[in-house]
């Protein structure tokens, strides 16, 4: 039997990092954890510790890596805890990890998965917010690192997966496909008054109708500005036009996304809405591996519906698609201020309805640069981030929560 594969969690407490640690659980004959990563969830990273006997865990909070060692020094002499940001560099390259598995959530995961980019390993993509930034340069490190980048966005993979066999992103768009498109649940407030939504409260929007999300994600997709996000990505991952990419809202969540041909075959790809399934394609690609997925019922699912989004329920929407079209750091910017107007709605500062104001303003406001250095980029989302900030009467701060 060969080794197994070892395996880089970034973002390892979060949703995707345990819905991955679950996958690599069922698969030990396959994969390994290598190390894993947290922010400042001590307690989360210790149980995954004691679990999963990880060569390092980090902390990017130093203080919490210093609670962390001296709870684990007795139990798990062998795991080798390390703090701060370098430290998330260095288990991003490490030689004895082929896979990591960037899962950190909005920019915070930036540097660590161009490290990993720049060191050819086999990146499954979850946190978009580090494509979305850094767009061209992202895909030109993934080009120059000799690195293969996977899709673990559920919409994106499931687009990878109705690919021809043999692409990868990074190579172009594969000979005959026409169009694409992108499917969203339309979130908890698809059919809510217009008139009740400035009464938001972060609970709602974090109760998704369909998946089981961190906190900063689950309100995107109740903005869609989560699907802004996810049309951006999807221009860079298959080198397409964003006028040929639809976005469809389909509340069932059944269809993940469609690729359609030139012949006028469409082809989808259909699943239960739990997030292992695309972790799992990532991690076995092109193989296939068992991931404690229910399978699909479609006589239980019975049917399938489709509709347009409403611009006026969504306007994130069109924001994302503005910044799009503007080019340069403007995705950096819309992003930045989405991080922060997000925050801010999750402790209670922000209406939901301020959501798209603040990031409007933002965008508005802010001189946009030609994208060609990560020196600018991280200029111009630091500047977003402090004039975003300004309008939620708050403080700067670069890192989300948890
Ligand atoms: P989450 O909030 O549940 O977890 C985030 C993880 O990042 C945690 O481990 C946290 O400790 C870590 N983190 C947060 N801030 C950090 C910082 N400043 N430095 C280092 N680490 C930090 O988020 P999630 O739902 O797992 O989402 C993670 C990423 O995957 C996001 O980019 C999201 O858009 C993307 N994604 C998530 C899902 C999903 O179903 N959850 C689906 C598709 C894409
Ligand atoms: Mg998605």
């Amino acid at each position: 039997m060969s080794t197994p594969i070892g395996v880089t969690v970034l973002g390892a407490t979060g949703s995707i990092g345990l819905s991955t640690l679950d996958v690599i659980a069922r698969n030990p004959d396959r994969y390994r954890a290598v190390a894993l990563t947290a922010n400042r969830d001590v307690d989360g990273l210790l149980q995954q510790c004691l679990a999963h006997r990880p060569r390092y865990a980090v902390m990017a909070d130093s203080d919490a890596a210093e609670q962390l060692h001296r709870r684990l020094h007795d139990q798990a002499p062998d795991v080798q805890v390390l703090g701060g940001d370098a430290a998330l560099l260095q288990v991003a390259g490490l030689a004895n990890v082929e896979i990591v598995m960037a899962a950190i959530v909005g920019a915070a995961g930036l540097l660590p998965t161009l490290e990993a980019a720049r060191c050819g390993k086999r990146v499954l993509l979850a946190n978009k917010e580090a494509l979305v930034m850094s767009g061209a340069l992202f895909m030109q490190e993934v080009h120059d690192g000799g690195a293969v980048l996977l899709p673990v966005d559920s919409e994106h993979n499931a687009i990878f997966q109705c690919m021809p066999a043999g692409f990868v992103p990074g190579h172009g768009t594969p000979d005959g496909v026409e169009s694409v498109m992108l499917t969203a649940s339309g979130g908890p407030f698809r059919t809510t008054p217009l008139a009740a939504l400035a009464d938001i409260t972060p609970e709602q929007a974090c109760a998704h109708p369909n998946w089981s999300m961190g906190r900063k994600i689950s309100v995107d997709s109740a903005t869609m500005m989560n699907k802004g996000l996810e049309l951006i990505e999807a221009c860079w991952l298959f080198a397409l036009p964003p006028e040929l990419i639809q976005v469809v809202i389909h509340p069932q969540s059944v269809i993940h996304s469609m690729v359609q041909f030139r012949d006028g075959s469409v082809l989808a790809q259909l699943g239960n809405p739990d997030m292992r399934t695309p972790i799992a394609h990532a991690l076995a690609w092109p193989q296939r591996i068992a991931a404690g997925v229910e399978p699909l019922n479609m006589l239980k699912i019975a049917r399938l519906d489709f509709e347009a989004p409403d611009v006026q329920r969504f306007p994130c929407l069109q924001l994302a698609q503005q910044a799009l079209q503007q080019g340069g750091t403007a995705a950096a910017v819309l992003n930045a201020a989405n991080e922060v107007a997000v925050q801010a709605f999750l402790d209670g500062r922000l209406a939901y309805t301020g959501i798209p104001h603040v990031i409007e303003a933002t965008l508005s406001r802010l001189d946009v640069h030609a994208a060609d250095s990560l020196a600018v980029i991280l200029e111009d989302d630091a500047a977003a981030r402090s004039y975003a900030q300004e309008l939620v009467g708050g403080t700067a701060h670069r890192r989300m929560s948890s």
